[in-house]
């Protein structure tokens, strides 16, 4: 039979990317899924304390096997910012133009562009909480290029790469993606 597993997300971008590798022996569920229709604020000021707070949430009040995940955007020239902030950087939650257009306009000049995509898993898996962390080394353009993917993908270019994150199929950005990389590691866990 196989195992639930609640991925504290309505995020079917996310979903998608986790069942194409976790496998016919788990059954993934939504917070839909589950009915949890909880606003869970993303109150901690690290990667990890947010992917906390999502799991803890849902294994304390279902008890069900679960995990949530955090990223975002850690450029070094601004001293890690937008970090935790990255979806509501210039203010709205999720405006990721003016996301973007604040990153561009506070690295106007500067010549150190090197940044970082992290996402933090944190599984609740038979009562105890694993971490697991994903992340992809690139350089943030003076430009936008390219119209896929979301966020801050056409101004990030990967280290490797000479296009953007925004100008990559969905299966290479995959390939090599800060989340791809931690839910590989989660998986590897899972079915080890
Ligand atoms: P979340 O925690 O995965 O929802 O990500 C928070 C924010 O980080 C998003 O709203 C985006 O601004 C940014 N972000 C996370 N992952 C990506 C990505 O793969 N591409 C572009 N932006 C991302």
């Amino acid at each position: 039979m196989s195992k639930k597993l609640v991925f504290a997300t309505n995020n079917q971008h996310k979903i998608d990317e986790v069942l194409a590798k976790i496998g016919d022996d788990f059954t993934l569920l939504s917070l839909d899924d589950i009915g949890c229709t909880d606003g869970i604020e993303e109150t901690g000021t690290t990667f990890t304390a947010n992917a906390s707070i999502k799991s803890q949430h849902i294994y304390n009040k279902y008890h069900l096997d679960c995990f949530g995940d955090d990223s975002g955007l850690e450029i070094d020239a601004l001293g890690g910012e937008p970090g935790v902030y990255s979806a509501r950087y210039a203010g709205t939650h999720g405006d990721h133009e003016a996301n973007m257009d604040k990153v561009l306009a506070k690295l106007a000049g500067q010549t150190n562009r090197t940044a970082r995509f992290k996402t933090v898993i944190s599984l609740q898996w038979q009562g105890r909480e694993h971490i697991f962390e994903g992340s992809v080394e690139g350089t943030i353009r003076s430009e936008r290029s390219g119209n896929k993917g979301f966020g801050y993908d056409p101004i990030f270019q990967p280290d490797g790469h000479t296009i953007t994150f925004a100008e990559m199929t969905m299966a290479e950005k995959n390939a090599i993606s800060h989340r791809a990389r931690a839910v590989e590691k989660m998986v590897e866990f899972l079915t080890q």
